[in-house]
């Protein structure tokens, strides 16, 4: 038996209704084989970075999972194609993008899969909704990282959870 892992996952979305895709993704993950949805911060829209077209509406889902994290990532990615996504070039812009920011206290360094994720302390639309769940998990040096990026919390009405 696997000791359950706790883990955070990064939602966002900029195409169609990108508010339903975050609360349908979240129900979906909720929906994954021996994984809960312990807490979900608010969400937040944010300007894209290296990607384009509209604002984004991005959140972040804290787990608790006894799948290993490639089992983990495959759910997260079966949940975007149910989504809809489709990728006709790099950093299109997307109905749905999970991405695996943390597992545990794990390091990962394998070709699928690179965890922590690798850009997340760039990303003020990570460091920003991971910190209301995690605090001492985001320094203000992080912060202070991504000051210049636009982004805005939205009221907790519109949380996704
Ligand atoms: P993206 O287009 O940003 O969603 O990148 C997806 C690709 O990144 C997939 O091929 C994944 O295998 C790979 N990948 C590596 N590490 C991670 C991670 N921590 N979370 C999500 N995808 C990852």
């Amino acid at each position: 038996m696997r000791a359950p892992v706790v883990a955070y996952v990064g939602l966002g979305a900029n195409l169609g209704d990108a508010q339903q895709a975050l609360h349908d993704a979240l129900a979906a993950l909720a929906q994954a084989p021996g994984t809960r949805v312990l807490r979900s911060s608010r969400v937040y829209r944010s300007a894209p970075v290296a990607a384009a077209g509209p604002d984004f509406f991005n959140a972040v889902a804290e787990v608790q999972t006894l799948l290993p994290a490639p089992e983990l990532l495959e759910q997260l990615q079966s949940i975007e194609q149910a989504a809809g996504r489709e990728r006709p070039y790099r950093n299109a812009p997307r109905t749905l993008d999970l991405d695996l920011l943390l597992y545990g206290v794990a390091r990962i360094d394998s070709a699928r899969l690179t965890v922590p994720h690798p850009r997340m302390r760039e990303r003020a639309f990570v460091l920003l909704p991971l910190r209301e769940l995690a605090p001492a998990l985001v320094g203000d040096a992080d912060l202070a990282a991504v000051s210049g990026q636009r982004i805005t919390a939205l009221p907790p009405t519109s949380s996704p959870g």
